[in-house]
Protein backbone atom coordinates (compact mmCIF):
# COMPACT_ATOMS: atom_id res chain seq x y z
CA UNK A 1 0.00 0.00 0.00
CA UNK A 2 1.81 3.60 -0.93
CA UNK A 3 1.99 5.50 1.84
CA UNK A 4 1.50 9.50 2.02
CA UNK A 5 4.60 10.25 1.43
CA UNK A 6 5.19 7.99 -1.17
CA UNK A 7 2.02 9.04 -3.01
CA UNK A 8 3.38 13.22 -2.40
CA UNK A 9 6.48 11.82 -4.21
CA UNK A 10 4.76 10.11 -7.17
CA UNK A 11 2.14 12.84 -7.97
CA UNK A 12 5.17 15.58 -7.80
CA UNK A 13 6.91 13.68 -10.61
CA UNK A 14 3.44 14.48 -13.23
CA UNK A 15 3.21 16.94 -15.32
CA UNK A 16 -0.54 17.34 -16.46
CA UNK A 17 -1.70 19.14 -19.48
CA UNK A 18 -5.48 18.44 -20.10
CA UNK A 19 -5.24 20.13 -23.95
CA UNK A 20 -2.36 20.36 -25.74
CA UNK A 21 -2.90 21.77 -29.14
CA UNK A 22 -0.79 19.22 -32.19
CA UNK A 23 -0.25 19.98 -35.76
CA UNK A 24 -3.12 20.50 -37.91
CA UNK A 25 -1.50 18.99 -40.98
CA UNK A 26 -0.33 16.09 -41.74
CA UNK A 27 3.33 16.90 -42.46
CA UNK A 28 6.59 14.66 -44.03
CA UNK A 29 9.23 15.93 -41.83
CA UNK A 30 12.10 13.87 -40.05
CA UNK A 31 10.56 14.57 -36.86
CA UNK A 32 7.88 13.43 -34.55
CA UNK A 33 4.55 15.21 -34.53
CA UNK A 34 1.50 15.23 -32.16
CA UNK A 35 -1.67 15.72 -34.37
CA UNK A 36 -4.91 17.37 -33.20
CA UNK A 37 -6.11 18.01 -30.13
CA UNK A 38 -5.24 15.64 -27.22
CA UNK A 39 -3.91 15.56 -23.31
CA UNK A 40 -0.52 14.72 -21.59
CA UNK A 41 0.86 13.43 -18.61
CA UNK A 42 4.68 13.60 -18.56
CA UNK A 43 7.15 11.84 -16.00
CA UNK A 44 11.10 12.44 -15.81
CA UNK A 45 10.75 9.07 -18.12
CA UNK A 46 7.81 9.12 -20.50
CA UNK A 47 5.58 11.50 -22.22
CA UNK A 48 2.08 9.70 -22.21
CA UNK A 49 -0.55 11.01 -24.82
CA UNK A 50 -4.48 10.87 -24.35
CA UNK A 51 -7.26 11.15 -27.28
CA UNK A 52 -9.98 13.36 -25.78
CA UNK A 53 -12.13 10.31 -24.94
CA UNK A 54 -9.17 9.80 -22.01
CA UNK A 55 -7.86 6.13 -23.99
CA UNK A 56 -4.02 6.24 -24.42
CA UNK A 57 -3.16 7.20 -27.78
CA UNK A 58 0.69 7.51 -27.33
CA UNK A 59 4.04 6.79 -25.50
CA UNK A 60 7.22 8.24 -25.95
CA UNK A 61 10.04 7.66 -23.67
CA UNK A 62 12.24 10.72 -22.71
CA UNK A 63 15.49 9.16 -20.51
CA UNK A 64 17.28 5.99 -19.97
CA UNK A 65 17.33 3.12 -22.23
CA UNK A 66 14.66 4.73 -24.77
CA UNK A 67 16.00 4.07 -28.24
CA UNK A 68 15.54 7.85 -29.63
CA UNK A 69 13.20 10.72 -29.25
CA UNK A 70 12.27 10.13 -32.61
CA UNK A 71 10.57 6.93 -31.74
CA UNK A 72 7.48 6.25 -30.59
CA UNK A 73 4.28 3.78 -29.48
CA UNK A 74 0.87 4.54 -31.11
CA UNK A 75 -2.47 2.95 -29.77
CA UNK A 76 -4.86 2.45 -32.94
CA UNK A 77 -9.00 2.65 -32.02
CA UNK A 78 -9.36 -0.92 -32.59
CA UNK A 79 -6.69 -1.59 -29.72
CA UNK A 80 -3.83 -2.31 -31.85
CA UNK A 81 -0.31 -0.42 -30.79
CA UNK A 82 2.27 0.86 -33.41
CA UNK A 83 5.88 1.12 -33.17
CA UNK A 84 7.32 3.98 -34.85
CA UNK A 85 10.59 3.53 -36.16
CA UNK A 86 12.76 5.93 -37.36
CA UNK A 87 14.94 3.32 -39.29
CA UNK A 88 17.50 5.96 -40.56
CA UNK A 89 15.41 8.91 -41.66
CA UNK A 90 16.59 8.73 -45.26
CA UNK A 91 16.58 4.98 -45.20
CA UNK A 92 12.94 4.89 -43.72
CA UNK A 93 11.31 7.56 -46.34
CA UNK A 94 13.18 5.46 -48.94
CA UNK A 95 10.74 2.29 -48.08
CA UNK A 96 7.78 3.81 -46.75
CA UNK A 97 7.62 7.54 -48.04
CA UNK A 98 7.39 8.41 -44.60
CA UNK A 99 10.11 9.53 -42.39
CA UNK A 100 9.41 6.19 -40.00
CA UNK A 101 8.73 2.78 -40.12
CA UNK A 102 5.26 1.34 -38.61
CA UNK A 103 6.29 -1.94 -36.73
CA UNK A 104 3.35 -4.14 -35.64
CA UNK A 105 3.04 -6.73 -32.90
CA UNK A 106 1.19 -9.10 -34.95
CA UNK A 107 1.94 -11.35 -38.20
CA UNK A 108 1.91 -9.20 -41.62
CA UNK A 109 4.31 -8.76 -43.90
CA UNK A 110 6.37 -6.13 -43.36
CA UNK A 111 10.14 -6.73 -43.79
CA UNK A 112 11.95 -4.45 -41.40
CA UNK A 113 11.66 -6.99 -38.39
CA UNK A 114 8.44 -7.29 -35.88
CA UNK A 115 10.71 -7.35 -32.89
CA UNK A 116 10.50 -3.98 -31.16
CA UNK A 117 7.29 -4.98 -28.61
CA UNK A 118 9.96 -7.95 -27.33
CA UNK A 119 12.70 -5.24 -27.15
CA UNK A 120 13.46 -3.90 -22.93
CA UNK A 121 12.50 -0.77 -23.59
CA UNK A 122 8.93 -0.86 -25.24
CA UNK A 123 8.05 -4.02 -22.59
CA UNK A 124 9.21 -1.12 -19.69
CA UNK A 125 7.51 1.59 -21.45
CA UNK A 126 4.11 -0.34 -21.32
CA UNK A 127 5.11 -1.32 -17.62
CA UNK A 128 5.16 2.29 -16.65
CA UNK A 129 2.05 2.73 -17.97
CA UNK A 130 0.41 0.31 -16.11
CA UNK A 131 1.89 2.16 -13.13
CA UNK A 132 1.05 5.63 -14.58
CA UNK A 133 -2.50 3.78 -14.54
CA UNK A 134 -2.27 3.55 -10.41
CA UNK A 135 -0.27 6.74 -10.22
CA UNK A 136 -3.59 8.05 -11.25
CA UNK A 137 -5.87 6.27 -9.45
CA UNK A 138 -4.33 7.42 -6.03
CA UNK A 139 -4.11 11.31 -6.74
CA UNK A 140 -6.64 13.37 -4.73
CA UNK A 141 -8.58 14.88 -7.17
CA UNK A 142 -9.86 17.41 -5.54
CA UNK A 143 -6.47 18.60 -5.54
CA UNK A 144 -6.39 19.53 -8.91
CA UNK A 145 -8.47 21.90 -10.94
CA UNK A 146 -12.23 21.40 -12.83
CA UNK A 147 -10.81 21.12 -16.17
CA UNK A 148 -7.58 18.30 -14.94
CA UNK A 149 -9.84 16.45 -12.91
CA UNK A 150 -12.38 16.22 -15.89
CA UNK A 151 -9.42 14.99 -17.55
CA UNK A 152 -8.23 12.48 -15.11
CA UNK A 153 -11.62 11.24 -14.61
CA UNK A 154 -11.61 10.02 -18.06
CA UNK A 155 -8.44 8.46 -18.33
CA UNK A 156 -9.24 6.53 -14.89
CA UNK A 157 -12.15 5.19 -17.12
CA UNK A 158 -10.29 4.03 -19.80
CA UNK A 159 -8.70 0.73 -18.10
CA UNK A 160 -7.04 -2.18 -20.09
CA UNK A 161 -10.29 -3.79 -20.18
CA UNK A 162 -12.05 -1.03 -21.11
CA UNK A 163 -9.87 0.03 -24.17
CA UNK A 164 -10.50 -3.94 -25.32
CA UNK A 165 -13.80 -3.68 -24.75
CA UNK A 166 -13.54 -0.71 -27.41
CA UNK A 167 -11.36 -1.91 -29.79
CA UNK A 168 -13.93 -5.01 -29.88
CA UNK A 169 -16.78 -2.26 -30.29
CA UNK A 170 -15.35 -0.25 -33.10
CA UNK A 171 -15.38 -3.70 -34.58
CA UNK A 172 -18.76 -4.92 -33.97
CA UNK A 173 -20.08 -1.29 -35.63
CA UNK A 174 -18.60 -1.71 -38.68
CA UNK A 175 -19.21 -5.40 -39.01
CA UNK A 176 -15.26 -7.37 -38.34
CA UNK A 177 -11.80 -5.81 -38.17
CA UNK A 178 -10.28 -3.92 -40.73
CA UNK A 179 -7.45 -6.75 -41.94
CA UNK A 180 -5.89 -4.71 -44.08
CA UNK A 181 -5.76 -0.50 -45.10
CA UNK A 182 -4.87 1.07 -48.10
CA UNK A 183 -0.83 1.79 -48.21
CA UNK A 184 -2.34 5.25 -48.84
CA UNK A 185 -3.54 6.12 -45.66
CA UNK A 186 -0.31 6.75 -44.42
CA UNK A 187 -0.64 10.23 -45.51
CA UNK A 188 -3.20 10.35 -42.70
CA UNK A 189 -0.72 8.71 -40.29
CA UNK A 190 -3.56 5.97 -40.21
CA UNK A 191 -6.07 7.90 -38.45
CA UNK A 192 -8.93 7.02 -40.80
CA UNK A 193 -12.40 6.31 -39.54
CA UNK A 194 -13.70 2.89 -41.22
CA UNK A 195 -16.99 2.44 -42.95
CA UNK A 196 -17.93 -0.67 -44.60
CA UNK A 197 -20.26 -0.16 -47.71
CA UNK A 198 -19.64 -3.49 -49.20
CA UNK A 199 -17.87 -7.02 -47.96
CA UNK A 200 -15.85 -9.46 -49.26
CA UNK A 201 -14.25 -9.00 -53.01
CA UNK A 202 -13.88 -10.40 -56.56
CA UNK A 203 -11.34 -12.84 -56.54
CA UNK A 204 -10.72 -14.62 -53.59
CA UNK A 205 -6.96 -15.09 -54.73
CA UNK A 206 -5.04 -17.64 -54.01
CA UNK A 207 -2.21 -15.96 -52.31
CA UNK A 208 -3.89 -13.51 -50.81
CA UNK A 209 -3.44 -13.10 -46.79
CA UNK A 210 -6.59 -11.11 -46.47
CA UNK A 211 -9.65 -12.27 -48.50
CA UNK A 212 -12.55 -13.05 -46.54
CA UNK A 213 -12.99 -16.94 -48.69
CA UNK A 214 -16.67 -15.23 -49.32
CA UNK A 215 -18.27 -13.59 -52.23
CA UNK A 216 -18.97 -9.49 -53.26
CA UNK A 217 -21.98 -7.63 -51.84
CA UNK A 218 -22.64 -4.29 -50.87
CA UNK A 219 -24.49 -3.09 -48.12
CA UNK A 220 -27.69 -1.24 -48.00
CA UNK A 221 -27.34 2.69 -47.49
CA UNK A 222 -29.67 2.15 -43.99
CA UNK A 223 -26.79 0.19 -42.88
CA UNK A 224 -24.46 2.72 -43.58
CA UNK A 225 -26.08 5.56 -42.02
CA UNK A 226 -26.53 3.34 -38.53
CA UNK A 227 -22.34 2.76 -39.12
CA UNK A 228 -22.20 6.10 -39.82
CA UNK A 229 -24.24 7.53 -36.39
CA UNK A 230 -23.22 4.61 -33.74
CA UNK A 231 -19.05 5.67 -35.30
CA UNK A 232 -20.26 9.13 -34.40
CA UNK A 233 -21.16 7.74 -30.83
CA UNK A 234 -17.56 5.82 -30.56
CA UNK A 235 -15.17 8.26 -31.69
CA UNK A 236 -17.38 10.78 -29.17
CA UNK A 237 -15.15 14.03 -28.10
CA UNK A 238 -12.40 12.95 -29.74
CA UNK A 239 -14.45 12.99 -33.84
CA UNK A 240 -12.75 16.66 -33.91
CA UNK A 241 -8.93 14.91 -34.45
CA UNK A 242 -10.36 12.76 -37.28
CA UNK A 243 -11.30 14.21 -40.83
CA UNK A 244 -10.16 11.09 -43.04
CA UNK A 245 -12.41 8.21 -43.96
CA UNK A 246 -11.53 4.36 -45.19
CA UNK A 247 -14.78 3.17 -47.15
CA UNK A 248 -14.38 -0.59 -46.71
CA UNK A 249 -13.63 -3.65 -47.33
CA UNK A 250 -11.53 -5.23 -50.13
CA UNK A 251 -13.22 -3.34 -53.32
CA UNK A 252 -15.28 -0.63 -52.32
CA UNK A 253 -14.59 0.71 -55.72
CA UNK A 254 -17.24 -2.33 -57.16
CA UNK A 255 -19.89 -1.18 -55.24
CA UNK A 256 -20.43 1.83 -57.50
CA UNK A 257 -20.77 5.23 -57.96
CA UNK A 258 -24.18 6.04 -56.16
CA UNK A 259 -22.94 3.83 -53.27
CA UNK A 260 -19.54 5.52 -52.68
CA UNK A 261 -20.20 9.00 -53.01
CA UNK A 262 -23.79 9.03 -51.03
CA UNK A 263 -21.04 7.10 -47.92
CA UNK A 264 -18.93 9.61 -48.83
CA UNK A 265 -21.09 12.74 -48.44
CA UNK A 266 -23.14 11.21 -45.40
CA UNK A 267 -20.02 10.48 -43.82
CA UNK A 268 -18.61 14.11 -44.19
CA UNK A 269 -21.99 15.20 -42.66
CA UNK A 270 -22.32 12.66 -39.84
CA UNK A 271 -19.27 12.62 -38.46
CA UNK A 272 -19.01 16.64 -39.30
CA UNK A 273 -15.83 16.49 -40.78
CA UNK A 274 -16.21 20.06 -41.63
CA UNK A 275 -15.75 20.72 -37.98
CA UNK A 276 -12.60 18.53 -37.74
CA UNK A 277 -9.30 20.74 -36.60
CA UNK A 278 -7.44 18.61 -38.79
CA UNK A 279 -6.70 19.91 -42.28
CA UNK A 280 -6.57 17.96 -45.88
CA UNK A 281 -9.66 15.37 -45.11
CA UNK A 282 -8.49 12.54 -47.50
CA UNK A 283 -11.17 9.30 -48.47
CA UNK A 284 -9.38 6.46 -49.23
CA UNK A 285 -10.68 3.03 -50.36
CA UNK A 286 -9.74 -0.07 -52.67
CA UNK A 287 -10.40 -1.31 -55.93
CA UNK A 288 -9.30 -3.97 -58.53
CA UNK A 289 -8.63 -4.63 -61.94
CA UNK A 290 -12.40 -5.23 -63.01
CA UNK A 291 -13.78 -2.59 -60.78
CA UNK A 292 -11.81 0.31 -62.57
CA UNK A 293 -12.47 -1.19 -65.60
CA UNK A 294 -16.38 -1.12 -65.00
CA UNK A 295 -16.15 2.37 -63.10
CA UNK A 296 -18.02 5.36 -64.55
CA UNK A 297 -16.27 8.38 -65.53
CA UNK A 298 -18.70 10.18 -63.83
CA UNK A 299 -17.97 8.64 -60.20
CA UNK A 300 -14.42 10.27 -60.74
CA UNK A 301 -16.18 13.56 -62.22
CA UNK A 302 -18.11 13.54 -58.52
CA UNK A 303 -15.06 12.53 -56.28
CA UNK A 304 -13.14 15.48 -57.70
CA UNK A 305 -16.05 17.80 -56.46
CA UNK A 306 -16.25 16.45 -52.95
CA UNK A 307 -14.22 17.98 -50.07
CA UNK A 308 -12.43 14.66 -49.78
CA UNK A 309 -8.77 14.10 -51.99
CA UNK A 310 -9.44 10.77 -52.89
CA UNK A 311 -6.65 7.96 -52.89
CA UNK A 312 -8.35 4.39 -54.71
CA UNK A 313 -5.93 1.94 -54.05
CA UNK A 314 -5.88 -0.71 -56.69
CA UNK A 315 -4.29 -4.66 -56.19
CA UNK A 316 -2.88 -5.50 -59.62
CA UNK A 317 -0.19 -7.71 -58.21
CA UNK A 318 2.00 -8.53 -61.56
CA UNK A 319 1.57 -7.93 -65.43
CA UNK A 320 2.90 -11.27 -66.59
CA UNK A 321 0.50 -14.38 -66.71
CA UNK A 322 2.50 -16.69 -65.31
CA UNK A 323 2.80 -15.08 -62.07
CA UNK A 324 -0.89 -13.98 -61.75
CA UNK A 325 -1.24 -17.89 -62.65
CA UNK A 326 0.82 -18.84 -59.45
CA UNK A 327 -0.39 -16.24 -57.58
CA UNK A 328 -4.06 -17.95 -58.60
CA UNK A 329 -5.56 -14.28 -59.08
CA UNK A 330 -8.54 -14.93 -62.25
CA UNK A 331 -7.49 -11.74 -64.25
CA UNK A 332 -5.37 -11.49 -67.42
CA UNK A 333 -2.25 -9.73 -67.63
CA UNK A 334 -4.26 -8.10 -70.41
CA UNK A 335 -6.59 -6.44 -68.02
CA UNK A 336 -4.06 -5.71 -65.77
CA UNK A 337 -2.37 -3.60 -68.62
CA UNK A 338 -5.69 -1.28 -69.10
CA UNK A 339 -6.42 -1.56 -65.71
CA UNK A 340 -3.03 0.49 -65.27
CA UNK A 341 -3.69 2.33 -68.50
CA UNK A 342 -6.78 3.69 -66.76
CA UNK A 343 -5.53 4.68 -63.71
CA UNK A 344 -2.93 6.79 -65.75
CA UNK A 345 -5.35 8.33 -67.16
CA UNK A 346 -7.67 9.38 -64.16
CA UNK A 347 -4.57 10.71 -62.58
CA UNK A 348 -3.95 12.77 -65.16
CA UNK A 349 -7.77 13.99 -65.25
CA UNK A 350 -8.46 14.60 -62.14
CA UNK A 351 -6.88 16.64 -59.47
CA UNK A 352 -8.35 15.28 -56.58
CA UNK A 353 -8.24 12.13 -57.32
CA UNK A 354 -5.55 9.78 -57.37
CA UNK A 355 -4.84 6.00 -58.37
CA UNK A 356 -2.26 3.97 -57.12
CA UNK A 357 -1.10 -0.04 -57.78
CA UNK A 358 0.23 -2.38 -55.59
CA UNK A 359 2.02 -5.22 -57.01
CA UNK A 360 3.85 -8.05 -55.41
CA UNK A 361 7.34 -8.54 -54.87
CA UNK A 362 8.74 -11.89 -52.76
CA UNK A 363 10.58 -15.25 -53.80
CA UNK A 364 9.48 -17.88 -56.51
CA UNK A 365 8.51 -15.42 -58.35
CA UNK A 366 9.21 -16.14 -62.66
CA UNK A 367 11.93 -13.94 -63.98
CA UNK A 368 9.27 -12.22 -66.16
CA UNK A 369 7.81 -10.91 -63.14
CA UNK A 370 9.55 -7.31 -62.01
CA UNK A 371 9.91 -7.05 -66.02
CA UNK A 372 6.20 -6.80 -66.46
CA UNK A 373 5.85 -4.04 -64.04
CA UNK A 374 8.31 -1.80 -65.11
CA UNK A 375 6.96 -2.22 -68.91
CA UNK A 376 4.24 -0.69 -67.18
CA UNK A 377 5.63 2.00 -64.73
CA UNK A 378 8.60 3.10 -66.66
CA UNK A 379 8.26 2.23 -70.33
CA UNK A 380 4.50 3.38 -70.33
CA UNK A 381 6.06 7.01 -69.07
CA UNK A 382 8.21 9.45 -70.48
CA UNK A 383 9.48 10.74 -67.26
CA UNK A 384 8.99 10.81 -63.88
CA UNK A 385 5.59 11.50 -62.39
CA UNK A 386 4.69 12.53 -58.65
CA UNK A 387 1.39 10.99 -58.94
CA UNK A 388 0.12 7.78 -58.96
CA UNK A 389 2.14 5.91 -56.51
CA UNK A 390 3.46 2.13 -56.77
CA UNK A 391 3.59 -0.52 -53.79
CA UNK A 392 5.36 -3.26 -53.86
CA UNK A 393 3.70 -5.72 -51.46
CA UNK A 394 6.26 -8.68 -49.73
CA UNK A 395 4.78 -12.21 -50.40
CA UNK A 396 4.83 -14.70 -47.53
CA UNK A 397 7.97 -16.34 -48.70
CA UNK A 398 10.28 -13.48 -49.40
CA UNK A 399 13.56 -15.53 -49.03
CA UNK A 400 16.49 -12.88 -47.95
CA UNK A 401 15.66 -9.83 -47.03
CA UNK A 402 18.85 -7.68 -47.98
CA UNK A 403 17.92 -9.49 -51.61
CA UNK A 404 14.27 -8.06 -51.66
CA UNK A 405 15.34 -5.17 -50.51
CA UNK A 406 18.21 -4.41 -53.47
CA UNK A 407 15.94 -5.66 -55.72
CA UNK A 408 13.07 -3.36 -54.50
CA UNK A 409 15.59 -0.21 -54.97
CA UNK A 410 16.56 -1.10 -58.06
CA UNK A 411 13.43 -1.07 -59.06
CA UNK A 412 12.59 2.43 -57.71
CA UNK A 413 15.29 3.75 -59.67
CA UNK A 414 13.91 2.20 -62.66
CA UNK A 415 10.31 2.98 -61.88
CA UNK A 416 9.02 6.79 -63.12
CA UNK A 417 6.13 6.99 -60.38
CA UNK A 418 7.14 6.64 -56.99
CA UNK A 419 7.57 3.42 -55.33
CA UNK A 420 7.28 2.09 -51.83
CA UNK A 421 6.71 -0.98 -49.84
CA UNK A 422 3.49 -1.67 -48.72
CA UNK A 423 2.88 -3.13 -45.05
CA UNK A 424 0.27 -4.40 -44.56
CA UNK A 425 -1.60 -2.80 -41.31
CA UNK A 426 -4.81 -3.70 -39.92
CA UNK A 427 -7.66 -1.56 -37.76
S1 LIG B 1 -5.76 -9.74 -53.25
FE1 LIG B 1 -7.56 -8.42 -53.17
S2 LIG B 1 -8.96 -9.33 -54.65
FE2 LIG B 1 -7.43 -10.90 -54.21
S3 LIG B 1 -8.34 -12.07 -52.50
FE3 LIG B 1 -7.08 -10.50 -51.58
S4 LIG B 1 -8.52 -8.84 -51.17
FE4 LIG B 1 -9.50 -10.19 -52.66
Amino acid sequence: MATETTKTRNTAKLKIIPEKYGATEYLKISCPLRYGIYGEISTPSYIFGFNRNGEIKTIQGRAGDWLTSAEWLKRTAGDDWQYFSAGGYAGAFNYTGEYYIPLLPYQTNSIFGQNAFKRDEVREAFAAWRRLQKEVEELELPDFSPDKQRFLKRILKMTPEKLRQRGELLHRIIGGMVTVLPPDTRHVEYDVIPVTIADGCLYNCGFCRVKTGLGFSVRTREAVVKQLNELGEFYGRDLINYNSVFLGQHDALHAGRDMICYAAEKAWQVLEMEKSVMKGPCLFFFGSVDSILAAEESLFETLNTLPFSTYINLGLESGDNKTLSILGKPVSAKKVDRAFDRMLEINRKYENVEITANFVIGKGLPESHLPSILELTRNRLSRFYPKGAVYLSPLEEIGDKNRLLTRFNEFKTLCHLPAYIYLIQRL
